[in-house]
């Protein structure tokens, strides 16, 4: 049934990935009206697939990004202080060795070759320091260590890679859990008003009279909205171009570049807790990172995407790319076999014409268009660690059609079960089992990571296990489940084991049936995701 809705919002935003939840947070808690809509679940797109590092990106020195790498290196800390639950430092090792090549693209590879030839594309060890000099000063870090050398030979991180690596690199970035970043955004967003509606679709969205008109369908019910805005949000990012072509029907002159990254994960492959940043001979680069405490994560890759409704998955030429990779560095190799789990997404990178998929721009790009009457704001590219301040240069755009507009509020403003310092993390897990003292250790830990300071109002009054309900298996009990489905917009099993934890990778098929059927009979009794 067709609902026309006769209230109108400030903002519609079309998109529920980092970006479309950082701009609906921002702009709702400088009191704007907001509706999100998103087609899937809540990071069901490429925010839950990325390889989860809040980082400068030092190889983007290499195109001379400085300023997204400033940007990026100043916002770690930022973040990490809002989030202390689900972002933590990281330590990356970076093998040395003198066949690291560049890619032969990059503007610091082509510099060398005009003034150094003799270096033949080589990745001179000075260079690298060079890099993690200004890593380390462009940033202003407070909190994160610096840079130091390792002695592989001697070091504990030089004992599963092989001989010859015999020096490192170790510098600071950190890790973050991007599918829950998305969620709590959206949470923290609808705290402060907005209306965030998920399995919605926008099937059109025309001008009229000044304002928008949005056509939706709810793709759980097939129910048919209808709302009017003052101001759309195109955050729609690998379907950006789709949005702008097909549901706005406006002249799309910026593009959207589309390359998928996959990633591996294997079982645990060293037994310290830092990452390697292992570089190639073609002037790539992968990431091998100790993941949810029994594994390794190892990507990415590099590859055109055609189509964004093409669902993106790890191909084997990927699986094989990333094996031989990895390959060349560890001291015992890894195959096939010890693939418990692979992912991919799709970048939505701005189209600035670069040749290859590695050297096109990893920055950020906002348009904003009312030739039709009504303004649209576009966003393409743009990376996980730049998200708040996206949101920020949204509302900056935005701020010339809403007059008097409050400034900027998000950096510093803790996301929901934040609000703890950064090296608190082994006090809320000891407060937590001192509340609840039949919660394990890694029960405790698992749950602080995910809720932080929410877990206690996760777990209520509950004096024993059974009291969170039935098991699922891996701790996950019907208590959290419905926490995860009341206030963090959780709809089915993939939500709960792939967005909204990691629990997939230890539950059997079994359970996670077990887990589909309790969800459908508790779906019955809520109401739809957009309602
Ligand atoms: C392999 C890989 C590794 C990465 N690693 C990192 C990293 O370590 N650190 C980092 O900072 N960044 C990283 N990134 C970049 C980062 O993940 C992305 O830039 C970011 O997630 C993009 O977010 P988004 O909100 O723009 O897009 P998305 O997360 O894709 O969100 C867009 C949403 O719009 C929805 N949508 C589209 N059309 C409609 C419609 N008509 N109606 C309703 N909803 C619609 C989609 O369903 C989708 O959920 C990585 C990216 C990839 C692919």
């Amino acid at each position: 049934m067709d609902k026309a809705d006769a209230v109108i919002t400030d903002i519609f935003v079309i998109g529920g990935g980092i970006n479309g939840c950082g701009i609906a947070r921002d702009a709702a808690g400088r009191g704007l009206s907001v509706r999100l809509a998103e087609m899937g679940d809540l990071a069901s797109g490429t925010s839950s697939a990325s390889t989860k590092l809040f980082h400068g990106g030092l190889r983007y020195l290499e195109y001379f990004e400085v300023r997204l790498v400033r940007e990026a290196l100043i916002e770690r800390e930022v973040l990490l202080g809002m989030m202390p639950h689900i972002s933590w430092p990281m330590r990356f090792v970076l093998p040395y060795h003198r066949g690291m090549r560049f890619d032969a693209s990059a503007p610091a590879s082509r510099l060398l070759a005009a003034v150094m030839p003799w270096m033949k594309g080589r990745r001179p060890e000075w260079l690298i320091r060079l890099g993690l000099l200004a890593y380390d000063t462009l940033g202003g870090r407070r909190v994160l260590p610096a840079t130091k050398v390792l002695n592989l030979a001697t070091s504990p991180e030089g004992r599963a890679l092989k001989p010859e690596f015999r020096k490192a690199f170790e510098y600071s970035d950190c890790w973050v859990e991007d599918s829950r970043l998305v969620v709590l955004n959206a949470r923290d967003a609808a705290q402060r008003g907005a209306q965030v509606m998920t399995r919605t679709r926008v099937v059109a969205a025309t001008p009229e009279d000044g304002l928008w008109r949005i056509e939706t369908e709810n793709l759980e019910t097939g129910a048919r909205g209808t709302h009017h805005a003052r101001l759309l949000v195109n955050a729609g990012g690998p379907w950006v171009g789709e949005v702008l072509r097909d549901r706005v029907h406006a002249d799309a002159t910026a593009g959207v570049r589309l390359v998928r990254g996959s990633h591996i994960v294997t079982r645990r492959l060293f037994d310290h807790d830092k990452c390697y940043f292992l570089q190639g001979t073609d002037g790539r680069i992968i990431f091998a990172i100790p993941y949810e405490t029994d594994f390794t994560l190892i990507g990415t890759t590099d590859v055109e995407h055609r189509d964004p409704d093409t669902k993106p998955v790890c191909t084997p030429e990927e699986r094989r790319y990333l094996l031989d990779f990895a390959n060349r560095y560890l001291r015992e190799p890894i195959g096939e076999a010890d693939i418990v789990w692979t992912y991919s997404g799709v970048r939505p990178l701005y189209d600035d014409g670069a040749s290859s998929a590695t050297a096109a721009t990893r920055d950020y790009t906002l348009t904003m268009d009312d030739s039709g009457g009504a303004p649209v704001l576009n966003v393409f590219g743009g990376k996980i660690t730049t998200y708040r301040r996206l949101a920020e240069s949204a509302m900056e755009r935005i701020g010339a059609h809403f007059p008097d507009l409050p400034g900027p509020w998000t950096r510093g403003a803790a996301l929901p079960g934040g609000d703890f310092p950064v090296d608190g993390v082994a006090a809320q897990i000891a407060g937590l089992k001192a509340g609840y003292p039949f919660l394990t250790e890694s029960w405790a830990r698992r749950l602080i990571r995910a809720y932080g300071t929410d877990a206690g109002k996760m777990l209520g009054g509950a004096q024993a296990a059974p009291d969170l309900g039935e098991e699922f298996g891996a701790t996950l009990t019907a208590a959290e489940v419905d926490w995860l489905m009341t206030r963090e917009y959780a709809r089915t099993a993939e939500d709960v084991i792939w967005r909204r934890s990691k629990l997939g990778l230890r539950l059997t098929g079994g359970e996670v049936a077990r887990l589909e059927a309790w969800m459908a009979e508790r779906r019955a009794s809520l109401p739809a995701a957009a309602e």
